[in-house]
């Protein structure tokens, strides 16, 4: 604003937050390009019962496989994508590609129910809540097969408008999921804003749970508040046996963690999905309503 002001010529600015570095126009490029390539993929992490071990969901979480920086995780580029409109093209894929492997599963006997993450970004998007249903119907899924899980930014910009989408969404049977709870200033409004069906302890919370007391005195008012509403409660973050056992007696629903399995290509997860040790096979124990 101030360049205008000036008369100098503006700078590409995204969404009022920073200038565009130029690495990040290269990599946004190189990014543009990565889902033609085919160099973007999604890896899937289970998603535990607590009471009885079986798997009653994966989460897809996106990786890119960079030609030269090999792996690259989210937070490497994620949050490039949604400072430009880059983030709705990924949303397509990884929602395509989530549909694609459950009913790839589906076909092979694993009913498998699928969370895929989505930006805040996509809820100023009209078409989303047809084009979701349409992906779904012609993957002959059913639509409560498919959770989205969202943060407590869904509804810092435009919040009616992406309310009223995330509503037109549920209604159409696809579950909404509250990711990262607690870490938001506003977990309380979107609460009050959305009708949910689960919601995600923050892993920071979860971590912490051993050793301190005011984590302990959150994550137990947080499953009771979540049991209050109706809600599944997911523990994030589980990663050693210790706070699989408190947050079990906490009272989560569902555990999630490197304790269970880090995120994983599909085809090395499938084992684990198909071993009657690990994971109730049958639609009924997968579609088990929460506690
Ligand atoms: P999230 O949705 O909260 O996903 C959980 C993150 O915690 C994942 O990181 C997962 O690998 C990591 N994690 C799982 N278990 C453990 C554990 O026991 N300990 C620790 N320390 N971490 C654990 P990841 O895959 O790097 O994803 C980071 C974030 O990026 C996600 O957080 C999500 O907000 C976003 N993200 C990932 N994939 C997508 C996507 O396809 N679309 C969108 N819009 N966002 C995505
Ligand atoms: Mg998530
Ligand atoms: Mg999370
Ligand atoms: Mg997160």
């Amino acid at each position: 604003a101030d360049a205008r002001r000036r008369g100098e010529p503006v700078r590409v600015w995204t969404t009022g937050m920073a200038a565009v570095q130029p690495w990040e126009l290269e990599l946004q490029a190189q990014l543009r390009s990565a889902i033609e390539r085919d160099e973007l993929e999604l890896h899937y992490q289970p998603m535990r019962e607590a009471a009885t071990g079986r798997t009653v969901g994966v989460e897809a979480l996106m990786r890119w496989r960079h030609p030269t920086r090999g792996l690259l995780p989210p937070a490497s580029f994620l949050p490039m994508a949604e400072r430009s409109s880059l983030i709705v093209e990924l949303t397509w894929w990884e929602l395509e590609e989530a549909l694609r492997q459950c009913a790839r599963w589906r076909a092979e006997g694993i009913q498998v129910p699928v969370s895929a993450n989505l930006s805040p970004r996509l809820l100023v998007i009209d078409e989303l809540p047809q084009i979701v249903a349409e992906r779904l119907a012609a993957h002959d899924l059913p639509p409560d097969i498919l959770t989205l899980e969202i943060t407590e930014n869904a509804l810092v910009s435009q919040p009616a408008r992406a309310a009223a989408m995330l509503g037109d969404l549920r209604v159409s049977g696809v579950k909404l999921s509250m990711d990262d709870f607690g870490t938001g200033y506003n977990s309380m409004e979107i609460l009050k804003a959305l009708t949910l069906d689960e919601i995600k302890i923050d892993r920071s919370f979860v971590a912490d749970a051993h050793g301190s007391l005011p984590d302990v005195a959150i994550v137990r008012s947080v499953v009771d508040l979540g049991h209050r509403l109706g809600l599944r409660v997911v523990g994030e973050g589980i990663e050693d046996e210790p706070s699989e056992r408190i947050l079990t007696e906490l009272g989560c629903d569902v555990l999630q963690g490197y304790a269970f399995s880090p995120p994983l290509p599909a085809r090395d997860l499938t084992p684990l999905l198909t071993d009657p040790k690990r994971c109730g096979s049958s639609a009924a124990a997968l579609a088990a309503p929460p506690a």
